[in-house]
């Protein structure tokens, strides 16, 4: 009994202390990155009641190069002229004015000076820069990443063709016998993804898209089953989410999955015909490798900001995806047998970046694509020689 105490208690103490130190680590540098993952500047922040402060210079590297900034020390005013407007702030206050006045804002966290400077708090980068500009700043807390992106890049611009498109996302597994990965302290795979991808589906309707599950609850659903569902409903994109596991505790991180028969491994099981319809033999994956990058590149680009490690995109023949007709990939979210990933997949914050990420890759893709009707129709002219 003795010796079971003492053991949780000091694995507890260690994950605090673990805990503690990893987040100090965190805030000795702020990253701003642009829409394509660049660093624009790495920054170093000022702690103040546990609330991250940044010097007011550091917009002239991320934002604008020409912007002004105007400290009045004994007034405890500070004036920002950039973009064509004036920005006026007080140190101490959470009020923010633009042009004399024409807008005003409240922030949840009011510049400070501290050691000797005016700083500014993230929400000011957050909040005040999308008023500013066609810009849209995200925030990782958890990484201290600041991206600020042109606003057009991402902005929901839904078109009545892209209303038409269905979104398929199959959450894998499910069930009392397909769990698929657990993580030491019972975290589930099929718990994780199906979250996920009844988040993807909540946003992504308020968007005006279609997004349709192929499973909506805890239960078993073969293969054949998920394939036809998005077959039958001819979805536009097929999003298949797992998460992976591996008897290396240090492997972790997001990673991107499509079919590609040509790819890694060459023992390949040939896919089987789904509805007995002989079409269906030449109506593969394989079509859409293409555009199935394509959709990957995308995906990979935004998803990277939440994560440190850049993630992969790796090209295998995977037969979860080899029978679905449109463009597909596997997102395997990360490895529940990594300690830094089960705590990053435990955090609802986290998760709903998650969500965020993916759901602009789809906004973002399917704006690209346009064409609603795309790929055409017409099956490759030599199936034969398929491996
Ligand atoms: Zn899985």
């Amino acid at each position: 009994m003795w010796v079971r105490l003492f053991n949780s208690s000091t694995l507890l103490l260690f994950i605090s202390i673990a805990f503690v130190t990893h987040g100090f680590a965190q805030a000795t540098t702020v990253r701003f990155v642009d829409g394509q993952g660049e660093t624009l500047a790495d920054v170093e922040p000022i702690l103040h009641d546990d609330k991250i402060f940044l010097p007011v210079d550091i917009l002239i590297s991320v934002f604008d190069s020409q912007l002004k900034p105007e400290f009045h020390r004994p007034r405890k005013k500070l004036t920002l002229r950039t973009k064509g407007k004036v920005i006026r702030l007080q140190i101490g206050n959470p009020s923010v004015s633009i042009d004399s006045g024409k807008q005003t804002f409240t922030l949840s966290e009011p510049p400070r000076v501290l050691q000797g400077q005016p700083m500014l708090p993230v929400v000011f980068f957050t909040e005040i820069l999308p008023k500013i500009d066609d810009v849209e700043v995200q925030y990782n807390s958890n990484l201290q990443r600041i991206r600020i992106l042109p606003k057009t890049a991402w902005e929901r611009q839904t078109t009545d063709e892209t209303r038409e498109w269905k979104i398929i996302i199959d959450p894998g597994h499910g069930g009392d016998d397909e769990i698929g990965s657990q993580s030491q302290n019972g975290l589930l795979e099929k718990d994780i993804v199906l979250k996920v991808a009844k988040q993807i589906q909540l946003q992504g309707n308020q968007d005006g898209y279609s997004i349709l599950l192929t499973r909506n609850e805890d239960v078993s659903t073969p293969r054949i089953r998920r394939v036809q569902f998005s077959n039958q409903n001819q979805g536009q994109l097929f999003i298949s989410l797992h998460c992976n596991t591996s008897y290396s505790p240090n492997h972790k991180g997001i990673r991107i999955y499509l079919n590609n028969p040509n790819g890694l491994l060459r023992c390949r099981q040939r896919p089987i015909p789904l509805l007995g319809k002989e079409s269906l033999n030449i109506l593969t994956q394989d079509d859409f490798i293409n555009q199935s990058k394509n959709f990957a590149k995308v995906l990979q680009k935004e998803m990277n900001f939440l994560i440190e490690d850049p993630i992969e995109i790796s090209e295998l023949p995977l037969i979860s995806l080899s029978d679905v007709y449109m463009t597909a990939v596997q997102i395997e979210l990360g490895y529940l047998s990594n300690l830094d990933d089960v705590t990053r997949l435990s955090n609802s914050e986290h998760i709903t970046q998650m969500v965020d990420a993916i759901v602009r890759a789809i906004q973002i893709y399917s704006v690209a694509v346009r064409t609603p009707s795309e790929p055409d129709e017409t099956p490759p002219e030599d199936s034969t020689d398929s491996p």
